[in-house]
């Protein structure tokens, strides 16, 4: 039961993770509602087993269950599953239904909704890009600001900022794969003619921890996202 001084926020995905982080902040109790809909407890411990031991010990046959369910084609994949589950898009007997029109919309009842499948891809807003928004970039930085408090970011400094800003002086990058280091270089060395003609390129930013308390990096490199390296 709530007492009158409890908040209650609906939903725990990013969003109503950042409400309820934010309620905490200003001195309030909050309780959060979710279906909670989890990883199955089977799939669960095979992604703890993995990450308790070192990459060069992973086989094809131990990482077989991350890509089960996956038929990629060269249009993609019809879905994308969080460690071969479809747990982030499953239904909950009696839920409210939901009516979208003109809009491919897909609901999730799991514990941390969507951001449980998500690709973590994270940049900020342009103006010119919500220029018929009641709202300006100006409203928004203060949000992006507060949610970088405790998001992680995976960000390099480079031609980007000038864009997408970063809004945060506490990013670590994850190390880049030789494939990325080799691209980056290509375009680094056409920098000019690129710029130019209005071509500005940078690092892919992650709302991904890259490093540890004592700066160890917690990415362990082995291709495959969403793989704990701890509980
Ligand atoms: C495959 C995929 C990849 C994506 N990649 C990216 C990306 O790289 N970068 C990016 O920025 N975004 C990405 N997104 C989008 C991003 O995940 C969503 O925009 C984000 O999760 C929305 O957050 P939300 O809190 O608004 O809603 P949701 O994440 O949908 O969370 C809703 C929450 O509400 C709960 N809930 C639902 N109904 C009820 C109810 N009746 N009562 C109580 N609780 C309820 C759910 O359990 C859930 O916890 C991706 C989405 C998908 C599907």
């Amino acid at each position: 039961m709530l007492n009158s001084e409890t908040w209650c926020v609906v939903g725990s995905g990013p969003a109503g993770i950042a409400c309820a982080l934010g309620l905490v902040a200003a001195g309030k109790d909050v309780t959060i509602v979710d279906p909670g809909v989890q990883l199955e407890p089977a799939r669960r411990e095979a992604c703890l087993t993995l990450a308790s031991g070192p990459v060069s010990e992973w086989t094809p046959a131990s990482t077989a269950f991350l890509r089960e369910g996956v038929t990629g084609s060269s249009s993609g994949i019809p879905i994308k599953l969080a460690y071969g589950s479809d747990f982030p898009y499953r239904h909950v007997p009696g839920a409210t239904s939901i009516t979208s029109d003109g809009a491919d919309t897909k609901p999730s009842y799991a514990r941390g909704g969507l951001s449980s499948v998500w690709g973590s891809a994270v940049l900020p807003h342009r103006q010119e890009d919500i220029a018929d928004w009641p709202i300006s970039i100006r409203d928004l930085e203060p949000g992006y600001r507060a949610v970088l408090q405790y998001m992680p970011l995976s960000a390099r400094h480079d031609d980007l900022s000038a864009f997408f800003p970063l809004y945060s002086d506490r990013s670590a990058p994850l190390p880049m794969s030789r494939q990325a280091t080799a691209l980056l270089a290509t375009f680094e060395r056409r920098r000019a003619s690129l710029n130019a003609n209005g071509v500005y390129f940078g690092s892919s930013r992650l709302a991904v921890e890259a490093r540890d308390s004592n700066a160890r990096p917690l990415c362990v490199q082995c291709g495959l996202l969403h793989v704990w390296l701890s509980p």
